[in-house]
């Protein structure tokens, strides 16, 4: 057992290191205050490889490993956790897309996802369809040419921005068994894109709403097989679920840093914040919790890389625990920074509101406990849980 990184991954460290203190750093509040999209700095990002870290190297991806990724995705994330929150949805939807596409469309599609020239959503939640995905409604019924696609997403990252759609929709009877999972090109006719959402954070990448009225999708956008759909989402969703919680830790880890530089500076009581002990227990705590987190993190990645048993029980644990600890280490350097922590002039307030809505999506973390109480309760057919 090795718990130091690689001279390779810590290469990657740097990387992406250097992109976010160049790229992300001196612009994320801007993004974040406007509500601006940045495709020309993930475009940037796709010509490190930062557009398809885990999707395979003939689709034009990195080819690297679950755990790689979140060494790279936490240090972007703890410059700007809303951009690099998008890049892993886009990395997540790529990887569907090169794993499950027909020869054809992973041929076309693939090279311009992975290299960042186009940009994909990935679109499961319906209004009525959230934490209970499975009961989905937007149906795809086959045709002598392929699918005529009718129903609607809701809530989708980067809907109305980007170029190509994994869209999951119902071709069979009720249940996870009749759903497929398509490629649909974001402009197809009869797709139309609901206003932007308002929200409390994420604000540098676009929320929207999608409506499909009578799209027509080729036979051969088809991902896998039908009826495949729901297990293919999921699947998605596993290394979804550990890039979400790696924003987390980046998001939190950047709080720390500020928080760390703060009570060195911050003078009181004519001693520096550091100097009080209730302020060191603080940030202790902090570390600890934050250690803890990224080790669980990792640890999902290793087993997701190795198709562990129970490797979605070790993704769902560490979706919940490491943005559960991610919001409360930004809420805690925010409360250090006093005032100051809650005004734009320093990162604190958007890292916060950046990390909360981690705790919902990807299956929120009441939805990650079923799935983790689920897997302990199994363990008499499928082996222990340890
Ligand atoms: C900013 C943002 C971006 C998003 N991006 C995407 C995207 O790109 N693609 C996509 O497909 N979706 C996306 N989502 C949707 C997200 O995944 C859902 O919001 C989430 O799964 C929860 O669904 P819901 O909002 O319908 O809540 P609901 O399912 O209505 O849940 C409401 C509350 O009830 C709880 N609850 C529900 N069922 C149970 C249960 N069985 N046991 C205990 N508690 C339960 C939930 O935990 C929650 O607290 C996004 C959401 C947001 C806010």
């Amino acid at each position: 057992m090795d718990f130091d990184l690689t001279q390779e991954q810590l290469a990657f460290r740097q990387t992406a290191r250097d992109f976010a203190t160049g790229e992300l750093i001196p612009h994320a509040a801007h993004w974040d205050a406007h509500a601006l999209f940045p495709k020309s700095t993930l475009a940037k990002a796709g010509e490190l490889g930062f557009c398809g870290i885990y999707s395979p190297e003939e689709a034009g991806g990195l080819g690297l490993s679950r755990l790689d990724a979140t060494i790279v995705f936490e240090e972007l994330a703890a410059a700007d956790p809303s951009t690099t929150a998008y890049l892993t949805i886009h990395n997540m939807a790529t990887w569907m897309l090169c794993t499950w596409g027909a020869p054809a469309v992973r041929a076309h599609w693939g090279p311009l996802l992975t290299g960042g020239r186009k940009l994909a959503s990935y679109c499961l939640t319906e209004s009525g369809a959230g934490s209970d995905a499975a009961a989905l409604k937007t149906r795809a019924e086959r045709n002598a040419d392929g699918y005529v696609l009718n129903g609607s997403k809701a809530f989708i990252s980067g809907a109305g921005d980007t170029d190509l759609l994994v869209v999951m929709a119902r071709t069979g009877g009720a249940g996870a068994a009749g759903i497929s999972a398509f490629a649909v090109p974001a402009d197809a006719p009869g797709i139309t894109y609901g206003r932007k959402e308002e929200k409390m954070g994420w604000n540098s990448q676009p929320t929207r709403a999608i409506t499909f009225d009578n799209v027509r999708i080729p036979a051969d956008h088809l991902l896998g097989q039908e009826g495949e759909g729901f297990k293919i989402a999921m699947r998605g969703l596993d290394g979804g679920r550990i890039n979400i919680a790696t924003c987390s830790v980046g998001a939190a880890q950047g709080a720390l840093d500020a928080a760390q530089r703060y009570v060195t500076e911050r003078r009181q009581f004519d001693r520096v914040l550091a100097d009080f002990q209730a302020i060191q227990f603080k940030l202790a705590d902090m570390l600890t919790e934050l250690v803890a987190a990224r080790q669980m993190v990792r640890l999902a990645a290793t087993k997701l890389d190795a198709r562990a048993p129970h490797a979605t029980a070790y993704c769902a644990m560490a979706k919940r625990l490491a943005t559960d600890i991610g919001f409360t280490v930004c809420n805690e350097a925010l409360q250090i920074h006093g005032g100051y922590g809650y005004t734009r002039e320093y990162p604190l307030e958007r890292l916060m509101r950046d990390a909360r809505v981690h705790q919902i999506l990807e299956g929120t973390n009441e939805i990650m406990r079923n799935i983790v109480a689920r897997h302990l309760l199994d363990t008499i057919s499928t082996g222990e849980i340890r």
